[in-house]
């Protein structure tokens, strides 16, 4: 016998003429742009990246996006992400890692997990995908109401995409299923509801969604 209940519908992500990506994991990638760890007041230290990983469920697809709950500064982070398939990667698309940055900043001052920063419903946004090799080079941009916020290049990752999958594979053994959240810009900043985000990479399907009220 059974149980009554499915996962969810959005853990397929759509493909561009591809059918749905079922997602497994969602593994994210922190300070992997130098600037961007410098506004959040570190520097590159050469240390390898931040591994952390969110839930299948958190993926948001929009064209809505509720605002999360228990935090007052939700920020940002526009990202590549690579689709791992039976073979390696097998599309990619334009992510928004949302983070509760209030709830983020408690976790690292008390030296524990970011989880209840990071790993939240609706906390991985994200685009169409687009079969084939993910771009190495190119614009990285995110804007909100128009103004932009993030104007970055892939070829600012510390780690490159092949560098960044062989550092995970030691940790966690890349499956098919899984998403890979590549880090962020500089940039980044808060999110209110209400605000329209358009999120784009060079030669990607552009992202856009509208935060609304979680009760609305
Ligand atoms: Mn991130």
């Amino acid at each position: 016998m059974g149980y009554l209940f499915e996962p969810p519908a959005h853990v397929r992500v759509p493909v561009r003429d591809e059918g749905d990506f079922p997602v497994g994991r969602i593994i994210c990638v922190g300070r992997n742009y130098a600037e961007h760890i410098r506004e959040m007041g570190g520097e590159d230290t050469g240390e390898e990246p931040v591994l952390f990983m969110k839930p299948a469920r958190a993926v948001a697809l929009g064209p809505d996006v509720p605002y999360p709950p228990a935090t007052t500064d939700l920020h940002h982070e526009v990202e590549l992400v690579a689709a791992i398939g039976p073979g390696g990667v097998i599309a990619s698309g334009v992510g928004i890692d949302l983070t509760r940055r209030d709830l983020q900043a408690g976790a690292k001052q008390r030296g524990g997990p970011w989880e209840i920063g990071k790993a939240f419903d609706n906390g991985a946004v994200l685009g169409t995908l687009k079969p084939g090799p993910p771009p190495s080079e190119g614009g990285i941009r995110l804007s909100v109401n128009g103004a932009v916020r993030q104007d970055g290049r892939l070829e600012q990752m510390i780690r490159t995409l092949p560098e960044l999958l062989a550092l995970i594979g030691k940790y966690f053994p890349l499956a098919a299923g899984d998403l890979v959240y590549t880090g962020t810009p500089s940039g980044v900043g808060p999110l209110l509801p209400g605000d329209t985000i358009e999120a784009s990479i060079d030669g990607l399907p552009p992202l856009s969604f509208r935060m609304i009220d979680r009760k609305a």
